[in-house]
């Protein structure tokens, strides 16, 4: 009897062991991520202030940020996230540029599956021509517009190894990574769009995007604009 009660109250101990670590386990490996946007005064600072660089190796919370990172992007169906937007003042990008993106762009060279660059950092190619193309930012609700940036960047970045890469990028990818790399520094795209820029409120800039579009590519920009609003 005495036994089988002392192996009782240890399998029930082990129980709550494994709960407690299911539960530990659990909330590192997928920390909740929310976007903060310049029109909370309380947020504004992170996102107009330059991030912290990362130092490798990388430690657990980095690693956790990461995949969180990785994570909202994807439920976000964006193609960019930057960790200042999460409310993380670090060095840290996540970019994916699926075939969705290549539908309603003609500058969208090549497909890229989810990846991270950390301590990222862009210079203009010498003779780069400048395109307006429309772009919203998760953090900025209360405007959109056609943002001017570079057709070639030279981007260089650390991956998650720690490993240094450099490479000349164009066309879509190099706009996006340059909105990224912007948020690292702490600018938005209020700070890009200039006077004489198209701009406006996010639903303006939205059905003027939607007008230009051919009649077959309005219905794929319908579809998935419907599709982003049940997310
Ligand atoms: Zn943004």
């Amino acid at each position: 009897m005495y036994f089988y009660f002392i192996e009782k109250i240890q399998i029930r101990r082990i129980s709550i062991y494994m709960i407690a670590l299911f539960f530990i386990l659990g909330n590192s490996s997928m920390m909740a991520l929310d976007i903060v946007t310049v029109e909370q005064p309380e947020c504004r600072q992170i996102l107009t202030t330059p991030a912290e660089r990362v130092q490798f190796p990388l430690i657990q919370e980095d690693k956790s940020l990461i995949a969180a990172m990785k994570n909202k992007l994807e439920g976000l169906g964006g193609v960019g996230l930057a960790a200042p937007q999460v409310n993380v003042s670090k060095q840290i990008i996540a970019v994916y540029i699926p075939d969705e993106a290549r539908l309603l762009r003609d500058n969208v060279n090549e497909l890229y599956p989810m990846h991270v660059m950390i301590n990222p950092y862009y210079e203009i190619v010498v003779g780069s021509a400048v395109t307006h193309d429309f772009e919203g930012c998760y953090s900025v609700s209360g405007k959109s517009g056609k943002v001017p940036r570079y057709e070639q960047i030279k981007v260089s970045y650390y991956d998650e190894m720690g490993q240094f890469h450099e490479q000349i990028e164009h066309g879509f990818y190099a706009r996006v990574l340059q909105h990224e790399i912007d948020h690292i520094h702490g600018l938005l795209i209020t700070d890009r769009l200039t006077p004489d820029c198209v701009q406006g409120t996010v639903d303006e800039m939205m059905r003027l995007r939607r007008a230009e579009l051919s009649a077959e590519k309005k219905v794929i920009f319908d579809q998935i604009m419907a599709r982003k609003a049940k997310k």
